[in-house]
């Protein structure tokens, strides 16, 4: 069976003395690992679009429950990215992110245009690498289904008070009024401003998410909340976190 889908690159592993494999995120059938035979051949028809971070048009065939490389054709290489060891590395922490959350066989279409739309800005230098990091982080957990309850506190639906708290493990939040115990690692205490940049990235229609603009210290603040969500809802770390963590 041939199939035709875009996606883009997330990891290559070489095979042998000229091929690879390579996980892609596709519009259609989620992260997917594809065979290319040959492609780490200069010469080589696919070895451009088989390139880590390139989003290409893949067509392949699927034998018993493997996909092998037929032909394909570059969309879009975020050359910059590549050029510069901080964007480099937060795009790996993107790409390992994706590799662990999204399986195969599920359609990716938005969670694609995330990844697409948030490299197109780290690769423009159009907005600095935190405030990607965060939005990316904190939306795609949102597009993965869990997006946490942000609208108001969850016992007595108050939208705003003098200090929230936000659960980050239970998703939810606590008004100043409903709070009972101590603040900790994974229950902060967050300001109206934080607040209002997680209910924007969670919330907001797409084509203005890119939009909005914050301090450096709200960006610095949020993006530690973004964060420790991800690593609480995952329960894990992530090596591309911590050397691009070792970078900035
Ligand atoms: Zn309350």
């Amino acid at each position: 069976m041939l199939i035709t889908t875009d996606g883009v690159v997330l990891k290559e592993r070489a095979q042998g003395e000229n091929d690879k494999f390579i996980d892609v995120l596709t519009s259609d059938m989620g992260v997917i690992s594809i065979c290319a035979k040959g492609a780490r051949k200069l010469n080589s028809k696919n070895a451009g679009s088989t390139q880590l971070f390139s989003y290409s048009k893949l067509c392949f065939n699927q034998r018993s429950d493997k996909y092998y490389l037929n032909s394909s054709e570059i969309i879009s290489s975020f050359f910059n990215i590549s050029k510069d060891l901080n964007k480099l590395a937060l795009a790996s922490y993107f790409s390992e992110l994706l590799r662990y959350c999204v399986p195969s066989d599920t359609p990716s279409q938005s969670i694609l245009k995330l990844f697409l739309n948030t490299m197109y800005f780290l690769d423009n230098s159009k907005r600095s690498c935190g405030f990607l990091k965060s939005l990316f982080e904190f939306r795609l957990m949102c597009e993965i289904g869990l997006m946490p309850r942000l609208i108001g506190c969850c016992e007595c639906y108050e939208y705003r008070s003098n200090s929230m708290f936000f659960d980050i493990i239970n998703g939810r939040l606590f008004c100043d009024k409903c709070f009972s115990g101590e603040p900790d690692y994974n229950t902060v205490m967050i300001t109206d401003s934080e607040l209002h940049v997680l209910r924007y990235i969670a919330l907001t229609e797409f084509d203005r998410l890119y939009s909005f603009k914050v301090t450096e210290s709200l960006e610095k603040s949020v993006g530690i909340i973004t964060e420790k969500y991800v690593l609480a809802h995952f329960d894990r770390n992530f090596n591309t976190l911590n050397y691009y963590k070792s970078l900035v």
